[in-house]
């Protein structure tokens, strides 16, 4: 592994000095992405600063408005919070799929964002919740809608200097529910072929589907939202068929390549099982 300098700030002040430093300044919270990057030469640091110990960052609380969670939470932490607070199945299930144990305890889910793989398990449940990426540098902060965080696969539209600093995440109502799977070739400790997260907002009185989010991962330079989709869901009492044109409907918003992890066109099959199955948990949730 190539020789770099090693910072790990208290607070988010010095890490934002630090980081507007000249030179090759990597941000670095769990370490999972940035360590095996620097290892295998896909990414150059004179300088690593270590989020990991900056409190402004490991933020994770719900308030009125719904959850903030710090970037440099991990995995782990996130699914046993949103587990427990509010009707966020589909982040505490994606949250628990990250790695293994180990990972979860190590990863951050802004490590997960930042590091904008086309693959990465979290960011459909946040798209899905229309989360907002709240960011800091030293000439200030911005909030980002994460749809627009994404520039292509491992790219953020982060300006040199400027780190992540929390997610916000807000309220749904209590008559939504959410679900993400992907599809892996084996049980764990894979990156996803393809996945999916869901949400339906469902009117009690009528059944109808009031808003309906899907987001699809592993299927594009970047996550994407399924807008076709969710448009032709809204407005509509579910049954199979509008489940099954639901899913049609979500791999016209695919542009998968072929990879040694499976064929573009196997990509699509999987965008539609997914889609359908995520809507029938979502159902059942409802239930
Ligand atoms: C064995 C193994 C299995 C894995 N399995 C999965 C999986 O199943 N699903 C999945 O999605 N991922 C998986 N990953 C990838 C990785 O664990 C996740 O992407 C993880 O969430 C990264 O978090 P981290 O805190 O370790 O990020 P780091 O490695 O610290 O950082 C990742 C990237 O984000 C940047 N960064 C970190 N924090 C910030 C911030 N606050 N602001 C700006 N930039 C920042 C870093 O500079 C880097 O570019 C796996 C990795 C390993 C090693």
């Amino acid at each position: 592994m190539p020789n770099f300098d090693y910072e790990a700030p208290t607070s988010l002040a010095s890490a934002l000095e630090l980081l507007a430093r000249p030179g090759e300044i990597s941000p670095m919270a769990g370490g999972t992405d940035v360590i095996d990057q620097l290892k295998n030469n896909r990414r150059n640091a004179d300088l690593v600063v270590d989020l990991k110990r900056i409190p402004d960052l490991l933020v994770l609380e719900s308030n009125g408005s719904g959850l903030r969670i710090g970037s440099a939470v991990s995995c782990t932490e996130v699914h046993n919070f949103t587990a427990e607070n509010g009707n966020y199945s589909a982040l505490a299930e994606s949250s628990e799929l990250v790695g293994s144990v180990h990972i979860q305890n190590r990863a951050s889910i802004g490590g997960n964002v930042c590091n904008a793989a086309p693959s990465a398990d979290t960011i459909p449940s946040l798209l899905i919740h229309e989360a907002v990426a709240h960011t800091a540098s030293a000439s200030g902060e911005r909030e980002i809608p994460l749809i627009d965080f994404f520039a292509g696969p491992g790219q953020t539209v982060l300006q040199k200097g400027e780190i992540l600093k929390e997610l916000g995440v807000p309220t749904p109502s209590a008559n939504t529910t959410s679900a993400y799977l992907r599809f892996i070739p084996r049980n764990e400790m894979d990156i996803a072929v393809a996945g999916v997260g869901s949400l339906i907002e469902v009117d009690p009185s009528s059944d109808v589907v009031t808003k309906a989010r899907i987001a699809l991962a592993s299927v594009a330079p970047t996550p994407v939202r399924a807008y076709a989709a969710e448009e032709f869901l809204e407005g509509k009492n579910i049954d199979v068929e509008v489940i099954a044109k639901t899913a049609d409907l979500a791999v016209e918003a695919t542009v998968p390549i072929t990879d040694v992890r499976g064929s573009a066109e196997y990509r699509k099959e999987l965008i539609k099982v997914l889609t359908k199955r995520t809507l029938n948990i979502c159902l059942e949730r409802l239930a």
